[in-house]
Order: structure tokens, then C-alpha cells, then sequence
């Protein structure tokens, strides 16, 4: 295969099994000019598996600005990089987004070599709705930070993945389910590795099953999405969505600058639990 000069090769590498990688990865591995990975010993490894040579260099998130603009000037110069993370496709919870930026900006052309991807390979395999998903990556490790997070989350429809580590799964799955409700959800541990287990079953019981066991290994958590159609006909969430409403109008700062019409056009879609006319009800009962 032919690669051509001052080209950005963004190379998906495995998530356990080393088998898990394209014969293109292999071939542009060994072609480009220079390797630039997260982690140089876990390129070591691959490397020796498939008897590549290409130089490598490091590069992570706390690489210093030079690291990056003497990438950016070898590429300039018209070399073939390659970049890899420690697992999986680069830049999706890893390094390498900050290069993509650059180079981007550059005008250096940017070729993506799919392959392994934990998200999606937990998502097609977990039994959750496939439509479509949301990729929230890992959470902010504070409570509160976690908890505002959770809280952008929860009206939304499509099935959520999370990145997570097997230290704090305990305390996000009660977050979870503090905040979105007892949904259906997977645990996917070990993918592509002897150990890979997928456990599909309610927050509520994987919770009960973190008490029991010491999770271990590397886990991709997965949440279905909100039920909008279902929460549309619970009387209680209704209520607890009007009562919100009616706080948000009580504030004078908020609603001084709006026009009746206006405040409604803008509650429908912070509120979209409630009906159009059932919003109006509420704003015309608010005193002026
Ligand atoms: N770039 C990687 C990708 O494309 O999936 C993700 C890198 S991120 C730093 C590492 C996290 O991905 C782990 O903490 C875990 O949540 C998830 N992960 C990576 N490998 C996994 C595996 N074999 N099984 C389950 N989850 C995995």
C-alpha cells in the first residue's frame, strides 16, 4: 500500500485481544515515517507481535507544545505519522485530539483506520437499543460535578455508554440510579479478553451485584435512554415537572424580559415533558 507524504494516520489498535486489528493498521504501521503513541511500551508489545519497526515517540495529553509542533513540522515537511492510543481508536477518551486540531488547521489531510472501539463494541452486544446512543466517555470523578452531569443526561433518548473504572462503579451505578431511575443497563467487563462478560440487567440489580463482587478489569457501563413516551403518561413526574415550572417562574429576573409567548416558546424546550397548552395554562396563571 501506498502512503502518501505529510499525511495524519489516526490507527484504531486492540482492546485485549491482540488479533483485533485491521491488515491496514498493520501495513500503515510499518509504512509511515513515525509512530506517535500514548503509551510506548504498549506499542512495544504490538509491535514485536507484528514485527514492526517504525520509530516510535510518545504522545499524551501532558505532552508539552513542542512535542506537538515538532509533529505538526514533520508532517509540514511532508512525513507520514501515525498515531495510536494505548487502546482502541485514538482520540476517543485518549489522547490525540489536540494534534487533530492542529493539523486540521494546518490543511494536513487526516485519515481515520477503524477498528476496535470499547464503546461500540459493549453497545452492539449489550442488548440495548442500537438506534441510536450517546457516548459520555467517563464522568467527572467529583459528586458534584458527577451529579450535574448525570442531570444534563437524563432526558435524553438514545441508549448512554460510559467509560468507567471498576473502582467506582459501585458509587456511579447508585448515582445512576439516584438520578435516571432504575433503567435497564449492561456492565461490559473485559471485552475481547478470557474474562469478557456482559451482565444486562436493571440498576437496581447490578448495584446489588457490586455488593456482592469486587469488580475488576476494564468496564464500558451502558444505560437505556429515557423513556419519554412512558414518563409522558407517569401523573407523578408530571406534577414534579409543573411544580419546576412554576419555580422557574417565580423567579422575577427570569421572566421580566419576555413576552408571554416568548416564555413558552423557551419553557417547551426546557420542560419537554409537558404539552404546549398545559405550559401556556401555567404562564397565564403566573401574577404579573
Ligand atoms: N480509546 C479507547 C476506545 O476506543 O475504546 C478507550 C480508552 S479509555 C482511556 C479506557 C476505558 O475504555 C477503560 O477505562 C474502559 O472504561 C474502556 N475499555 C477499554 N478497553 C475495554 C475493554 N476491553 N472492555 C471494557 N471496557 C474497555
Amino acid at each position: 500500500m501506498e502512503v502518501a507524504a505529510g499525511e495524519l494516520f489516526l490507527i484504531a489498535t486492540p482492546i485485549g485481544n491482540l488479533a483485533d486489528i485491521t491488515l491496514r493498521a498493520l501495513e500503515t504501521l510499518r509504512e509511515v515515517d513515525l509512530v506517535a503513541a500514548e503509551d510506548t511500551r504498549t506499542a512495544k508489545k504490538l509491535f514485536s507481535r507484528y514485527q514492526i519497526k517504525t520509530p516510535l515517540i510518545s504522545l499524551h495529553d501532558n505532552s508539552s507544545v513542542k512535542r506537538l509542533a515538532d509533529l505538526l513540522k514533520k508532517l509540514q515537511d511532508g512525513e507520514a505519522v501515525g498515531v495510536i492510543s494505548e487502546a482502541g481508536t485514538p482520540g476517543i477518551s485518549d489522547p490525540g485530539y489536540r494534534l487533530i486540531q492542529l493539523a486540521a488547521a494546518a490543511a494536513i489531510r487526516i485519515t481515520p483506520l477503524p477498528g476496535a472501539c470499547a464503546a461500540v463494541a459493549a453497545l452492539c452486544a449489550s442488548a440495548l437499543p442500537l438506534d441510536s446512543f450517546y457516548f459520555a466517555g467517563f464522568l467527572p470523578p467529583r459528586s458534584g460535578p458527577r451529579q450535574r452531569r448525570l442531570e444534563s443526561l437524563k432526558e435524553i433518548e438514545a441508549t448512554l455508554i460510559f467509560y468507567e473504572s471498576p473502582r467506582r462503579l459501585n458509587a456511579t451505578l447508585e448515582t445512576l440510579e439516584k438520578v435516571l431511575g432504575d433503567r435497564p443497563a449492561c456492565v461490559a467487563r473485559e471485552l475481547t479478553k478470557i474474562h469478557e462478560e456482559f451482565l444486562r440487567y436493571p440498576l437496581s440489580h447490578l448495584r446489588s451485584l457490586g455488593c456482592e463482587r469486587n469488580w475488576r478489569g476494564e468496564i464500558t457501563l451502558l444505560v437505556a435512554g429515557c423513556d419519554l413516551e412512558s414518563r409522558n403518561r407517569d401523573p407523578q413526574t408530571l406534577l414534579e415537572e409543573e411544580a419546576k415550572l412554576q419555580a422557574r417562574l417565580a423567579d422575577p429576573e427570569f421572566v421580566k424580559d419576555y413576552s408571554n409567548r416568548d416564555l413558552v416558546e423557551l419553557l417547551m424546550t426546557e420542560f419537554p415533558l409537558l404539552k404546549r397548552r398545559r405550559i401556556y395554562e401555567i404562564v397565564l396563571s403566573i401574577e404579573p
